[in-house]
């Protein structure tokens, strides 16, 4: 414990955001990095309570608690408050292989089971993470780490996002040969392409990546396994495969006139969008600007399509999402430790209000059908409003007659999740499925080898659409699993059986 009475003295303070009218100018991240001073108060406010929730990682049913990949959150905060820069480093590299990506865009589940949340707000644990690691990189502590020795064994991994990366890194370091094949023209997955810059700017994916490559990991981009590259030769290739394709399938919004031009799934938006500021972030093929555009899914993937429609100058941007409005504060079923489900303004929203003088979210609304002009553009949409009521016991969602609205629409962009992994690559390798299409693994919780020998799958391919701290947790114990198998049987490529 750095200070005995940091909980006491000091409260949280947020890390400092740009201007919400002026940040939409630009792509740039929107947080900010704390002062000295304020990190040194903020670690002081751990109480190194003796049994920490927040580095627990655990699921009960579907509620999660404490950090998944099991940071040592209580040891870190006390070098920080010491000034102990690098040594918190060291202690966060042993369970987090990137920081930097988790430090940006992780929910902290951390923060929602810290004890100080119990009666008070919570440790800021997500900002001191990234804090350490950009200190890290500030200082020239991170350098490239390549193994002593190389063990002779090739491992493919299909897929560059968290899951892939982090398994990379970790068999890499075991000494084995590590190839990544990646579909897309730059390695991250949904790091690159799906997350916003605002959220995370792409240098910092890239910065990463390098530094793998220095370290001995290949990366095989613009390569589609199962088109460019198939399975059989994989296996001639390599002793054991890792499948971390993600499950980047959309769900669909079943209305009359769907096909309509100027229709659009949210990651087609948000990958165009963010491709196209290598160039000139406005001649993107599905630009928002000047338009009315409507968000169809109250989630976080539509929260960025509305943050990236105000960059694009759109008229109006607003969200539709089935569900009500968050509570202010925990429900009796959603108690401590346990990931708090309550409002929060997303940073798209805070921009919309400030700038537009308009909160973009519009509860508990369903979309029947688009109406298009003569030449099949889309013009409007039609919703009815829905209520939650408690019906012989259950909670159903009723619509709510006389409540139709039409909508101006010159873009809809359907952000209604996933139904699951992208089907035609497992059929290909001819990889068991699970009952929601998602690959069938020994045991769904703990182990990571699929129906196929030597073929182990993990990240959002094995659990559904999750969070970058799931991916990379999934990345580090499949890397274990497959460790175990390479160095238990050292001729491989016969047990695929060619
Ligand atoms: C818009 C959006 C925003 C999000 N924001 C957040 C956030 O703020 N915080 C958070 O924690 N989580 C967020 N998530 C979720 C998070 O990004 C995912 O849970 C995580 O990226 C899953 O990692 P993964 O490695 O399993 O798969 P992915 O990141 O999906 O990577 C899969 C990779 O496999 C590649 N691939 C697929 N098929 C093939 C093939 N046949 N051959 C070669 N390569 C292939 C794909 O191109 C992709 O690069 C967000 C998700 C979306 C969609
Ligand atoms: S990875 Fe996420 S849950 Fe873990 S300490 Fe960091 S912010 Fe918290």
């Amino acid at each position: 414990m750095g200070y005995i009475r940091g909980f006491l003295e000091f409260d949280r303070k947020e890390n400092p955001k740009r201007d919400p009218v002026e940040r939409i100018k630009d792509w740039g991240e929107y947080v900010m990095r704390h002062s000295d001073e304020d990190m040194k108060e903020q670690s002081a406010r751990c109480m190194d309570c003796g049994t920490p929730f927040c580095h627990t990682g655990a699921e009960w049913d579907r509620d999660m608690v404490g950090c998944p990949v099991n940071n040592l959150i209580p040891e870190w905060n006390e070098l920080v408050y010491d000034g102990q820069w690098k040594e918190a480093l060291d202690r966060l590299e042993e369970t987090n292989n990137f920081p930097e990506f988790t430090g940006r865009v992780c929910p902290a589940p951390c923060e929602g089971s810290c004890t100080l949340a119990i009666n008070d707000d919570p440790v800021t644990i997500k900002s001191i993470e990234n804090e350490i690691i950009e200190r890290g990189f500030d200082n020239g502590w991170v350098t490239p780490n390549p193994p002593q020795h190389r063990t002779g064994k090739r491992v493919a991994i299909i897929g560059s996002g968290p899951a892939g990366l982090a398994a990379a890194d970790q068999l890499n370091q075991k000494g084995h040969t590590v190839i990544v094949y990646e579909r897309d023209d730059r390695a991250g997955g949904l790091l690159m392409y799906g997350i916003p810059n605002m959220k995370l700017e792409k240098e910092t994916v890239e910065r990463r990546v390098h530094l793998l490559e220095e370290e001995g990991i290949e990366f095989k981009l613009n390569t589609e396994i199962g088109e460019d590259v198939t399975y059989e030769e994989l296996k001639r290739n390599h002793d054991a495969v890792i499948v971390c394709t993600g499950a980047q399938q959309p769900r669909d919004v079943p209305a009359e006139n769907r096909e309509s031009q100027g229709i659009h799934f949210a990651m087609e938006y948000l990958t165009e969008s963010t491709k196209a500021l290598e160039t000139d972030p406005q001649k993107t093929p599905i630009s928002a600007k000047g338009k009315n555009v409507i968000v169809i899914g109250g989630g976080d993937t539509g929260a960025d399509c509305v943050a990236t429609a105000l960059r694009q100058e759109c008229k109006r941007v607003v969200q539709f999402g089935k569900h009500p409005a968050s509570p202010e504060d925990r429900d009796e079923d959603n108690p401590w430790p346990l990931f708090p489900m309550t409002y929060t303004l997303e940073y798209g929203y805070k921009e919309s209000l400030e700038a537009y003088n308009e909160d973009p979210r519009k509860y508990e609304v369903l979309t029947q059908s688009f109406q298009t002009d003569d030449e099949g553009n889309v013009t409007s949409l039609n919703t009815l409003n829905v209520e939650k009521v408690v019906e012989n016991g259950r909670l159903v969602t009723k619509e709510i007659p006389g409540s139709e609205q039409e909508w101006e629409a010159d873009l809809v962009l359907i952000a209604i999740g996933f139904t699951g992994p992208e089907p035609e690559l497992l059929e290909h390798m001819g990889l068991e499925t699970d009952e929601r299409g998602r690959v069938w693994t020994v045991d769904g919780t703990k182990d990571y080898t699929t129906s196929e020998p030597g073929v182990f799958a993990a990240g959002d391919l094995r659990r559904g659409q999750s969070l970058v701290v799931w991916a990379i947790r999934e990345g580090r114990e499949v890397a274990e699993q497959c460790d175990a198998y390479l160095e238990k049987d050292s001729s491989l490529k016969s047990s695929f059986a060619v």
